[in-house]
């Protein structure tokens, strides 16, 4: 096969820009919808445990009490079911992969301890406040068997 023949393409090819990329060098640019991984600002979430019901590969776990979120990045596929259902659009689907990671692993993500405290406050007083209800009402109705006894 002659030179010749390639002689053309090689010339143009000169002209024109590569068709690779600098990767690492110049950060990859994902598409827009990609699914890279899911992400979440844990200290919006209220541990529904929603995204868990509606995880396929049982990816996911929440405790409500200590604040935490935890995820198993080889069991989950990516789906998004996760980020439809939650009701308080704290989770979502970011374009970038994970690191490499050599061992199997769950990632645990965990409320900030001020986000801690202030939820411990809000559910003492509402205890104090139902509590108090009840004594209310204990008392209200002691009254009026008081009065029909009368
Ligand atoms: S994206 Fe899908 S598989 Fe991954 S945690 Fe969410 S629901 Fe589960
Ligand atoms: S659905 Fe959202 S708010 Fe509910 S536990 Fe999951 S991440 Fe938290």
């Amino acid at each position: 096969m002659s030179i010749m023949k390639f002689a053309p393409e090689a010339l143009k090819n000169l002209f024109k820009p590569p068709v690779t990329t600098k990767y690492p060098f110049v950060p990859f640019e994902y598409p827009e919808r990609a699914r890279g991984h899911i992400d979440i600002e844990i200290d919006q979430c209220i541990g529904c445990g929603m995204c868990v019901r509606a995880c396929p590969s049982s990816a996911l776990s929440v405790n409500k009490n200590e604040g935490t979120w935890t995820i198993n990045r080889f069991d989950c596929i990516v789906c998004g079911y996760c980020v439809e259902k939650c009701p308080k659009k704290c989770l979502s689907a970011v374009p970038g992969y994970q690191e490499p990671e050599g061992e199997k692993g769950e990632a645990t993500y965990q409320k900030s301890p001020e986000v801690l405290a202030e939820e411990k406050r809000k559910r003492e007083e509402a205890a104090k406040k139902a509590a108090e209800l009840k004594a209310q009402k204990a008392n209200e109705q002691l009254a009026n068997e008081g009065n029909k006894a009368k």
